[in-house]
């Protein structure tokens, strides 16, 4: 099976990620660390059969998150993601 088999788009994370932040996360801006590029978390590649989920820029194919999970908790790594702008609503 090829990787482009295997991705999703950043909605995929949609009910992961309410999880762990408040907000609606797939509208949420994130900056990506390698290439500096800005996309809404919904236009990710999302990686959910990794072990794990990987999530890449489109852009420049760079890690920018991870998210394990596993006996009651959540592991979130946003390593690759220089910044992360949340919609307040205010
Ligand atoms: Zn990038």
């Amino acid at each position: 099976m090829e990787s482009a088999d295997l991705k999703l788009d950043g909605n995929a994370l949609g009910g992961l990620l309410g999880e762990i932040f408040v907000s609606e996360m797939t509208v949420a801006r994130s900056t990506c660390a390698a290439c500096g590029a800005v996309r809404e978390v919904g236009a990710l590649a999302v990686y959910a059969q990794a072990p794990g989920t990987v999530v890449r820029c489109p852009g420049c194919d760079a890690v920018l998150l991870r998210i394990a999970r596993g006996e009651g908790r959540i592991w979130l790594e946003l390593r690759g993601v220089s910044c992360l702008e949340l919609r307040t609503g205010s």
